[in-house]
């Protein structure tokens, strides 16, 4: 199938809402034009270098994400570009993106990484962390920073159920963060679940997945 043609079979089975963000990491600008043209409009990427390289080359109404572990040097690089920073995994990243967004005199919009996953490899605040930070009150008071939802990723295994648990505590954090702290409403995206997850991570309340290899192909190391 084509790539417009995978977009359209899994756009058809999102529930009203949820938005698809194109992962195009490792992919070529060609392939990511090609999803253009057949509608999709966001798109992440896991490297600053990439994400800066591919821009120019696309069209400007393209949503750029940036979904990977961001160093805190690499943020001045994506500031100009990117529309969505979903891996904020530490108050000094948070810090970091302020300064570089005040600096340029722009705003962006965030969302925190909860871990809660298995696996140690992958970042993120604990959901004890990010409910600490946000009672000491470190996520307020960024004034070109909007933060606008959390973002997961589950354990890669085939057990179904504890991948729907994961993402089952990420949205309820969701919920009680929205509840107590962030109550404005663009404070409205949870950003959960890959190719082999995706449908679960709908079920327990995505309102934004994250999907490469089923658009794409593997990917062009
Ligand atoms: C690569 C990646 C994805 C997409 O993974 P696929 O399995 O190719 O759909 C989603 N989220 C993050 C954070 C990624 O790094």
């Amino acid at each position: 199938m084509s790539i417009g043609e995978n977009i359209s079979k899994i756009t058809s089975q999102l529930p009203e809402g949820v938005k698809l963000v194109a992962v195009s990491k490792y992919h070529p600008v060609e392939k990511l034009q090609e999803a253009y043209d057949a509608g999709q409009r966001l798109f992440g990427e896991n490297h600053a270098q990439e994400m800066v390289k591919k821009h120019p080359q696309l069209p400007p109404d393209i949503e750029w994400h940036m979904i990977g572990h961001l160093q805190t040097n690499k943020v001045r690089m994506i500031m100009p570009v990117v529309t969505l920073i979903e891996s904020i995994d530490s108050v000094k990243l948070l810090k970091t993106v302020e300064k570089e967004a005040a600096r340029i005199g722009r705003s962006v919009d965030v969302l925190l990484q909860l871990h809660v996953a298995q696996e140690e490899t992958k970042s993120g605040f604990s959901i004890e962390e990010l409910l600490n930070a946000a009672t000491q009150g470190q996520l307020e008071g960024y004034d070109h920073v909007r933060i606008t939802g959390v973002m997961a990723m589950a354990t890669n295994t085939p057990d179904v159920k504890q991948v729907a648990h994961e993402f089952g505590m990420v949205r309820h954090t969701y919920d009680l963060l929205k509840k107590e702290f962030f109550t404005y409403p663009e404070f409205k995206d949870v950003s959960m679940g890959m190719s082999h997850d995706w449908k679960i991570a709908v079920d327990q309340g995505s309102t934004m997945v994250r999907i490469g290899t089923d658009i794409f192909g593997p990917r062009e190391y």
